[in-house]
């Protein structure tokens, strides 16, 4: 981790060069901040980072206040002939490409409010012309969630409007955040500081670009898919060249190159900052082998040929020199993290000792780009030694130990009770030592989460501690902690699913959905089987129940079932998911059950609803 000093010297020797990278082409931005939703309440506000005009304060980084001031820089910008972004609008950006006779629309933000404005503000500045194409980069929601905000289901339907997305686009667009959607809901609260106010001593963006934009999220089914590196699609008069990236910073990636314009799209897999081999909202681990070996063939295939480059966050690199020379320490970095890991893993270091002692080369560190602003070296190098080793560390010591809790009031008892902890705490202060500090309170509020006192101080030691981050991300997280240990849990946004990705889920995902959500007892009391019809999508699923387990099956129907259910996906949904109730649809005949009435209920009456505030930094 770096101490304040050495970031302070960072930024006094930076040759602000990313600022002007930044700034270059700037043609203008909207003239009302507030870009309003539907209801009145914005999507996003741009001129909620204004105060990062002023130098860093006390309470910020200096390292992570640079970033955010290059970050949130908003608006319309010319980043080559043919080629715009607008930037700032969301933790994205999207780019326009002029195809002649329309626009090809990389990568639509994340809400529709925020890609209509994008869309508005490049027909204000550059041309009013229809939209030929998207482009989804990736399948993550800030890649494609504002897609309804520059085309419509029913142009794309029409074949006005083409959608291109990586191989798999669809299915890891819905299933990445379904099954365990709910935990990783409320723990994103910690990671992009939602519930924290936009200041100096609060959010700062996440490191990797400004807030991300609250509205309505949309979703158009690709219509194109990229199935291998070298093919090439053509929209109006402009050729692009595609290198597919599966298993880098997401599932299903892509590139891809302009040969006419000497220009490379970088998706999201090189970014202005270390990115994130886990997620702190959590995710499956990513693998950063793979990320580092498709740097290299990207270089390969296009660095030596571009004379720009854009990307999906963060802001373009101009010249060759430049690209080729970003491109390769940036590649570097992931592949010395990979391997300098795995060699420490292989002399018998476990994860936080690793985490301790790894540290780029000087080399690469000092590069703005490959510092912790969004992942960091430390959780990154975690990341790899769960990919490979898992959470066990091999010390038997860490096999079964005791959870939080009961640690937590065995470990107060034997240091002498709650004041002599908090004694220790404070100590711990004085000296610096922060780290300590919090995992002393810590133990102090599990202990007895009613002690105002240590919730308070645990609350000042995790300000002081995200006040120093360099990572955006870290800051957020310890300062959403405090924030709850102050305040309690804030009300959080709902888990509800947008219409276009429920209807792009399939019946089997929403039946995983609703198996891992089964009351374990209940199931373990009663068994039965019934079948399901889908009759709106020619579906049939066998649904069977017992030994606390709900198994699926889909094309299976069993003529011993207890019970047959007919019925279309919407009514599945409402009863099913949305616990909706049923009398009223079966009444109407929109529901219709054969054999045994009660068993469609009884499955219903099994899956809980999901806990979605669940406590975190409090037992
Ligand atoms: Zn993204």
């Amino acid at each position: 981790m770096t101490t304040l000093a050495e970031a302070k010297a960072l930024v006094a020797a930076d040759d602000r060069k990313d600022f002007e990278f930044a700034s270059r082409g700037f043609v203008a931005t909207r003239a009302d901040p507030v870009i309003a939703r539907g209801d009145g309440r914005p999507a996003n506000n741009l001129a909620a980072y204004d105060f990062l005009a002023a130098d860093a304060p006390e309470t910020a980084n200096p390292s992570l206040w640079r970033q955010a001031q290059i970050l949130t820089k908003h608006g319309l910008f010319t980043v080559a002939e043919r080629i715009w972004q607008v930037r700032g609008f969301d933790v994205s950006t999207v780019s326009f490409i002029d195809a002649g006779t329309g626009w090809i629309v990389v990568d639509p933000l994340t809400t529709v409010e925020v890609a209509r404005a994008a869309l508005e503000l490049v027909g204000e500045h550059v041309a009013q012309k229809p939209v030929l194409a998207v482009i989804y980069s990736h399948s993550h929601v800030d890649h494609y969630g504002g897609v309804g905000g520059v085309t419509s289901a029913a142009d794309v339907a029409a074949g006005k409007v083409r959608v291109i997305a990586p191989e798999g686009f669809l299915e890891h667009a819905v299933s990445e955040n379904i099954i365990v959607g709910p935990a990783m809901l409320r723990r994103a609260r910690f990671q992009f500081g939602h519930t924290l106010e936009c200041c100096a001593h609060g959010e700062m963006t996440s490191g990797l670009g400004p807030r991300p934009s609250a509205g309505a999220l949309s979703l158009i089914a690709p219509t194109d898919l990229i199935t291998r590196t070298g093919q090439e699609i053509a929209v109006g008069d402009v050729t692009m060249v595609f290198q597919l990236t599966p298993g880098t910073e997401a599932p299903a990636e892509m590139n891809f190159y302009l040969p006419q314009f000497r220009a490379v799209f970088m998706a999201e897999n090189a970014n202005l900052t270390m990115h994130n081999l886990l997620p702190a909202r959590g995710a499956l681990v990513r693998d950063a082998k793979a990320w580092a070996d498709y740097l290299t063939e990207s270089i390969r295939l296009f660095a030596d040929k571009s004379d720009v480059m854009f990307a999906a966050h963060g802001i373009p690199r101009f010249g060759r020199e430049e690209i080729v020379s970003f491109l390769t320490s940036h590649r570097n970095a992931y592949k010395f993290l990979h391997d300098q890991t795995i060699r420490l893993m292989n002399s018998g270091l476990t994860a936080p000792e690793i985490a301790e002692t790894l540290a780029l080369p000087k080399a690469l560190a000092k590069q703005w780009f490959n510092r912790g602003y969004y992942g960091t070296m430390s959780h990154n190098s975690k990341a790899i030694y769960q990919r490979y080793l898992g959470w066990y560390d091999a010390n038997p010591a860490s096999l079964n130990p005791l959870p939080p809790e009961p640690a937590a009031k065995r470990y107060v008892a034997a240091m002498g009770g709650p004041a002599a902890v908090m004694a220790l705490a404070r100590a711990a202060v004085d000296e610096g030592e922060l780290r300590w500090a919090a995992t002393l309170l810590n133990h102090v509020v599990f202990d007895d989460a009613e002690n105002a006192p240590a919730r308070a101080e645990l609350a000042a030691v995790y300000t002081k501690l995200g006040f120093d981050c360099e990572a955006g991300t870290w800051r957020n997280i310890y300062l959403t902690g405090a924030q709850e240990l102050l305040h309690g849990i804030a009300p959080g946004p709902g888990a509800g699913f947008s219409p276009d990705v429920l209807q792009a889920t399939t019946t089997a995902m929403l039946l995983d959905f609703a198996a891992v959500r089964v009351n374990p007892d209940k199931a373990a009391q009663r068994a039965f089987s019934l079948n399901i019809e889908i009759t709106d999508r020619r579906e049939t699923h066998l649904i069977t129940v017992g030994s606390g387990v709900l198994i699926h099956e889909e094309g299976v129907a069993d003529p011993a079932a207890g019970a047959t259910v007919r019925l279309k996906r919407p009514d599945l949904v409402m009863t099913l998911i949305a616990r909706m109730p049923l009398a009223p649809r079966v009444e109407s005949g929109d529901i219709i059950i054969e054999g045994d009435a009660s068993l469609y209920a009884a499955l219903i009456d099994l899956l809980e609803p999901p806990t979605p505030n669940f406590n975190i930094v409090t037992p």
